[in-house]
């Protein structure tokens, strides 16, 4: 069976699985990022690449990167990506030279929704948008059987659509109440901290900040702690109000959902799909379904490697659609 090298570039680590065609991974390898310059990441990456390339033999069809940042496909140029600070970093260019199989770079996010759609909760579905909440939101959008990439390869930045610009939180992007500043597992942490001086007595956030993760509020807002559940009523609202803008645009067939929130599951699906409905006024109320993703942190991987066996991250999703 064909294979492809699938990699997922992160701030801390970088990880490659081997992946056949059917989207099931065969191994994995991981290496820490210690350094984020253009150069140690290369050689980090290069070396997860060579383990994998070991183990998938002579099948292996392309390799495929997801990284962070505003990436040109066409080239593999990371044009611009504040999680590494690099500017016009040759990412697919250098790798290009090292490995005697194709190589393709693409944003992370984009990739990642492009294995959802394929092997995960977005598979037979014809327009499909992935968040991932976690430090930030990711997003990417499948409209009609085609991965949006934009004419900037901007497209699908949903994280940065803003939802509270008079009274909302500063984004990273330095926007105030940006999707991702009020709705990402961060911004469930900072609703709880806005929060503090309405619960004087909570023990909620005795913690150091730095140790303090959203999954300890979640469990504490599904335990009934007032404090928590205040919180969580209000990110439940900001989140709501940015899917329903979804719904808006695209009405899309499934909004999935990932990253570290989207493990509270049912807990969230019912605290936000009757939000999202009561704010969905022009398309028909409840024709978007709000799922939670299913391949979890595999989704990047899977989905770099889609893009190396369609031969591009553009080809992807058209090809699929065939
Ligand atoms: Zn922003």
């Amino acid at each position: 069976m064909k294979t492809a090298i699938g990699v997922d570039l992160g701030g801390s680590h970088v990880t490659a699985a081997v992946v056949t065609e059917a989207g099931e991974i065969r191994v994995q390898h991981e290496h820490d990022i210690t350094d984020r310059s253009f150069e140690a990441v290369v050689t980090e990456t290069a070396a997860v690449i060579e383990k994998s390339l070991g183990d998938a033999g002579k099948e292996v069809v392309g390799i495929g990167i997801g990284s962070p940042g505003n990436v040109d496909p066409a080239t593999g140029t990371v044009r611009y990506s504040p999680n590494f600070g690099w500017h016009d970093a040759p990412l697919g260019q250098r790798l290009r030279a090292r490995f005697p199989v194709p190589v393709f770079v693409g944003n992370d996010a984009r990739c990642a929704t492009l294995g959802e759609y394929e092997f995960g909760i977005g598979r037979g579905t014809g327009t499909f948008v992935l968040l991932t909440l976690g430090t930030g939101i990711g997003g990417g959008i499948v409209a009609e059987g085609r991965l949006v990439l934009g004419v900037g390869f901007g497209a699908g930045e949903i994280g940065h659509h803003q939802i509270r610009p008079t009274d909302g939180f500063v984004c990273g992007c330095g926007k105030i109440g940006c999707f991702e500043a009020q709705a990402s597992g961060t911004g469930l942490i900072r609703h709880a901290f806005a929060l503090a001086p309405s619960f004087p007595r909570s023990a909620l956030l005795d913690l150091p900040r730095a140790k303090l993760g959203s999954k300890k509020i979640r469990r504490a807002a599904e335990a009934g702690d007032p404090h928590a559940a205040a919180a969580w009523k209000r990110y439940a609202d900001d989140l709501a109000a940015g899917l329903a803008n979804v719904v808006a645009f695209l009405n899309p067939d499934v909004i999935a959902l990932g990253g570290g929130v989207a493990s509270a599951g049912a807990f969230l699906l019912d605290a936000v799909r009757p939000l999202v409905e009561e704010r969905t006024t022009m398309a028909p109320r409840g024709s978007t379904r709000i799922e939670i993703a299913r391949l979890g942190n595999d989704a990047g991987q899977v989905g770099a490697a889609v893009m190396a066996m369609h031969g591009g991250l553009r080809a992807g999703a058209q090809t699929a659609a065939a």
